[in-house]
């Protein structure tokens, strides 16, 4: 555009003539013609500039690497053109994940942590909470990433596990819902009791109250939301103190006694021992599930290049079966640690487990709540001002001990408090990982 007005002022004399260092061109037919000319071959410059641009920016796609700046967590490796893991804002960012899916801050908190971790923008802006939202969004993280709204397989190391990103992606889901108002500030104990009477979940106030003499007090209470429609709850709210010493107890009973513990690592060791061998039936099933995902990928593309699959099914197709194979990598992987790597992670429940009236003392409420939430999940209920857990599942369809190994700790004690202790048997199938028995 710009080519073909400056020709237009050179016609009609508003430019007498145009100089360069090393062309010049003069108000006549050759000088117009080749002052044409020049414009013609930028363009062809620019042009085929772009395409090549493009068709590198593809090329690099299709090779796993994202063409772009590296997000937060990341370098571009200018040497080796690839994106490379940056160790020490990596940890940040997991940790940022892994504080987020806790459940207990804000996007506003994550930004806040970060910026005080040192993390910034590229620009070295601080951290926003929209930018914090994109960071746990980011599928980046776990090894994929999007570009032209497709998402693609990436070359480089993940940071954090698509478990991890999966739950973060829940609780951005959860706690972006509109209906949830910040009127009152989140008290620590929300979101882990249901109410005995109608089961809606037990929520928290903070209040002031202020006496006749001017005196004012501050209290929090908690009670049940009764947002039920086909139960009219009557249940009555709980000062804090109260509910804190009730939960302190309840998780008091839980802990590991000593001569359990050593009983327990013994056990586990000589468990360890004996499983040495693995069972890798498991592993080649899913690694065939892989080799067919992978094949569906391929089937599919081909769909796509034959115009039998539109570009929007293509793009949301691919997204689901990306996501699904890197669920089950990631499933191998574990697998296969755990195979050899349980041990350790029993010896470091077995010392939590017995570290539990540490937490009951502990005047930190989050971690209480976080603590209570691990063991209890959702079996904590609070009915006519009391606390109480409901009875732990253990029994699996099979009849075995399943669950979860502070299931199987809360039953066994509730049966040890039940029977003399000269009649508690202990399993014979010992200590595996997934189903711990006692
Ligand atoms: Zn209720």
């Amino acid at each position: 555009m710009d080519g073909g007005q400056i020709i237009y002022f050179v016609d009609i004399g508003l430019l007498a003539s145009l100089k360069f260092p090393s062309h010049w061109f003069e108000n006549t037919p050759q000088g117009k013609f080749s002052l044409s000319m020049a414009f013609v071959q930028s363009k062809y410059y620019v042009d085929s500039l772009s395409e090549n641009t493009k068709r590198g920016l593809r090329q690099k796609v299709r090779m796993g690497i994202f063409p772009s700046q590296a997000p937060v967590g990341y370098l571009n490796d200018s040497r080796t053109k690839t994106i490379v893991v940056e160790k020490k804002k990596s940890k940040i960012v997991r940790l940022a994940f892994e504080r987020y899916v806790k459940g207990n801050q804000r996007l506003e908190d994550i930004a806040e942590f970060l910026a005080k971790s040192g993390v910034t923008t590229r620009t070295g802006k601080r951290i926003s909470k929209t930018k914090a939202s994109f960071i746990l969004s980011n599928p980046f993280y776990i090894g994929l990433f999007k570009y032209g709204s497709e998402l693609h397989e990436g070359k480089h190391e993940p940071i954090i596990s698509k478990k991890l990103f999966d739950e973060a992606q829940e609780m951005l889901k959860f706690r972006g819902q509109p209906e949830r108002k910040p009127q009152n500030e989140p008290q620590p104990f929300c979101g882990l009791i249901s109410c005995a009477s109608c089961g809606m979940m037990i929520t928290g106030e903070h209040k002031f109250k202020r006496q006749k003499n001017g005196n004012v007090h501050e209290y929090t209470y908690y009670r049940c939301t009764k947002k039920s429609k086909n139960i009219k709850c009557s249940e009555m709210s709980l000062r804090s103190e109260k509910l804190d010493e009730q939960l302190s107890s309840l998780i008091k009973l839980v802990s590991l006694p000593k001569d359990w513990a050593e009983e327990l690592l013994k056990m586990a060791e000589k468990d360890f021992k004996n499983s040495a061998q693995s069972n890798f039936a498991g592993v080649k099933d899913k690694e065939e599930k892989v080799s067919s995902l992978s094949k569906k990928l391929e089937r599919l593309l081909n769909g796509y290049l034959d115009q039998v699959v539109d570009e929007q099914d293509y793009r949301l197709e691919k997204g689901k079966l990306l996501s699904e194979k890197k669920s089950i990598e990631e499933e191998i992987s574990t697998f296969s640690h755990k195979q050899n790597n349980w041990l350790a992670p029993f010896k470091n429940w077995v010392k939590e487990a017995q570290n539990l009236n540490g937490i009951a003392r502990d005047t930190d409420l989050f971690a209480k709540k976080v603590c209570a939430k691990e063991i209890f999940g959702s079996n904590l209920l609070l009915g006519e001002k009391l606390v109480r857990a409901s009875a732990p599942k253990i029994l699996n369809s099979f009849g075995k001990f399943g669950g979860n190994p502070w299931d199987a700790l809360r039953a066994s004690r509730i049966l040890a408090s039940k029977k003399p202790m000269s009649s508690l048997m202990v399993g014979t199938t010992g200590f595996e990982p997934v189903t711990p028995a006692m």
